[in-house]
C-alpha cells in the first residue's frame, strides 16, 4: 500500500499554494484532483495517437478506437456490468440522465404516470424529470427524509403504485454526505417490477458499485469526481432496457444505415454515443480507473473513513458549528454552519488560508430548504487528504468565529 505522502505525490496540484499558503483542498465533492498519471494519458493522445474513432482505416484511428473501447472494458469491469454492450460514454452524471430520462420517457411514461425521486436529489436528477413531467403531463413524486436528511423508507413504500413507472435516487447526498439505503429502494421498487436509475456520481468516488449484485437498472456517473477528467460521464443500463428505448440525439456513429427515407439505429452502446464522443476524456477516465483499482478500493474507503470520523470530532468540538446530516451511514462529507455567521463569509476566510471548501446549496436547493437552511459549508474530503489538513480546516474556523465575534 502507498503511504499518504506517495499518495500525495501523485496528485500535482496537491503542493500548489494559493495566496502562499499550501492548498487544502476540501471540494473533492464538487471535482475531484487527477494524478500525474492521468494527466499524462491526455498529453500521450494528443501527442501520439489523436484521431478520431470508430471512422478511419488508418492507423492512429484503429489505436484511438482501441483504446476507447479498452477503457470501455475497463468502465464495465470496474462496476461489474454483465456486457461493453451496457456501458455507454455521455459527457457526465447530467448527460447520462437527462438520455434516460428523454429515452425512457419517450418510451414507457404517459400522462398521469409517476416518476419517484428523493429530496436529497442533486438538480441534475430532478431538473430532467421536471422536463419529461412537462412534456408527457406525469408528475413527480418526492420521497421525504428526516432532520438528518436521511430517507423515510416507510413513506417511499407508500409512494410506490400502479402508475409509478421509475425510481431515480442518488446514491449518496452530495449536499449532506448521507448514504441512501439503495438495495431496500431497489428490492422494492422491483417487486413491483418498476426499474431504478441510481444516481453515483457520489456514490462511484468514496463507495464504488456492483451493478449486478445491487440489481441496479441504470447507474450514472461523471469521470470528474473520480480522479478522471471533465467533459466524460458514464450510463449503465441493463441490455433489456438500453436496447427497448429510442436514443437521445441522432448524427454520425449511432446508426446503422441512412437515407432519406428510412434511418437504422446502430447497435449498443453506439446507439447512445452520437457524434464525436469525448474519446480522449474517455481514454484517460480508464486510466483513472486503474489508478483508483491500483491504490485499491478497500484502503481509499479505510482512508476516508478514518477522515470522516476526526473531522466530525474536531468539527463538533467548535462551538456555535452545527453539522447538517448527522447519519452514521455516510460518505467523508461534512456540511455545516457557524452560529450567525453568513456561509460565505466562512467560506471566504477558509479561502484566504489556502482552504478551498464549497459554499451554497450544492446544486440541492430542495434538501436545503428541508434542513430550513440557504445553504452550508461543505467539506468534502477524499484519501489524498490529512489528517493535518483538518487540524488547518479546525484553526481556520476558529479564527473565522475570532473575526466575525
Ligand atoms: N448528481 C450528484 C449527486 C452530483 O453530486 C453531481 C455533481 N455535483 C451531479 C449529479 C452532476 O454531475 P455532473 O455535473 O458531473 O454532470
Amino acid at each position: 500500500m502507498k503511504n499518504i505522502s506517495e499518495i500525495r505525490s501523485d496528485f500535482p496540484i496537491l503542493s500548489e499554494k494559493v495566496y502562499g499558503q499550501p492548498l487544502v483542498y476540501f471540494d473533492n465533492g464538487a471535482t475531484t484532483q487527477k494524478p500525474e498519471i492521468v494527466i499524462n494519458k491526455l498529453n500521450e493522445i494528443y501527442r501520439k495517437f489523436n484521431s478520431n474513432i470508430h471512422r478511419g482505416v488508418h492507423a492512429l484511428s484503429d489505436m484511438a478506437s482501441e483504446e476507447y473501447e479498452a477503457a470501455r472494458e475497463k468502465v464495465r469491469s470496474f462496476i461489474n456490468a454483465d456486457k461493453k454492450e451496457e456501458v455507454v460514454f455521455t459527457p457526465g452524471s447530467t448527460g447520462s440522465i437527462n438520455t434516460i430520462a428523454f429515452s425512457f420517457g419517450e418510451k414507457f411514461i404517459h400522462k398521469d404516470d409517476e416518476i419517484i425521486i428523493s429530496t436529497l436529489e442533486h438538480h441534475a436528477n430532478i431538473v430532467p424529470w421536471q422536463m419529461l413531467c412537462e412534456r408527457k403531463g406525469s408528475k413527480l413524486k418526492i420521497i421525504p427524509v428526516n432532520d438528518n436528511g436521511e430517507i423515510l423508507l416507510d413513506e417511499y413504500y407508500k409512494l410506490l403504485n400502479r402508475k409509478t413507472k421509475i425510481v431515480a435516487v442518488t446514491q449518496v447526498s452530495n449536499a449532506l454526505g448521507v448514504k441512501v439505503p439503495v438495495k431496500e429502494i431497489v428490492e422494492a421498487a422491483h417487486s413491483a417490477n418498476i426499474p431504478v436509475l441510481i444516481d453515483g456520481a457520489q456514490g462511484i468516488q468514496h463507495a464504488g458499485t456492483d451493478v449486478k449484485k445491487e440489481d441496479f437498472d441504470f447507474y450514472v456517473f461523471s469521470g470528474h469526481k473520480i480522479y478522471g477528467p471533465a467533459g466524460i460521464g458514464v450510463l449503465y443500463g441493463k441490455e433489456k432496457w438500453l436496447s427497448e428505448i429510442p436514443p437521445y440525439q441522432g448524427g454520425g456513429d449511432m446508426v446503422e444505415n441512412v437515407t432519406f427515407e428510412k434511418t437504422t439505429y446502430g447497435s449498443l452502446p453506439f446507439k447512445f454515443e452520437a457524434g464525436t464522443t469525448n474519446f480522449p476524456s474517455a481514454i484517460a477516465l480508464g486510466t483513472a480507473i486503474d489508478y483508483v483499482t491500483l491504490t485499491g478500493r478497500e484502503y481509499i474507503t479505510e482512508l476516508e473513513n478514518d477522515l470522516l470520523s476526526y473531522a466530525t470530532n474536531r468539527l463538533s468540538a467548535i462551538e456555535g458549528l452545527k453539522i447538517y446530516g448527522n447519519s452514521p451511514d455516510k460518505i467523508s462529507t461534512i456540511s455545516f454552519l457557524l452560529d450567525g455567521i453568513h456561509m460565505y463569509d466562512t467560506g471566504m476566510v477558509l479561502d484566504k488560508l489556502g482552504i478551498a471548501v464549497r459554499t451554497g446549496t450544492h446544486c440541492a436547493q430542495p434538501v436545503m430548504e428541508r434542513m430550513g437552511i440557504n445553504g452550508t459549508v461543505r467539506v468534502s474530503m477524499c484519501f489524498y487528504n490529512t489528517r493535518e489538513e483538518v487540524d488547518a480546516l479546525g484553526e481556520g474556523i476558529e479564527k473565522v468565529i475570532r473575526m466575525f465575534e
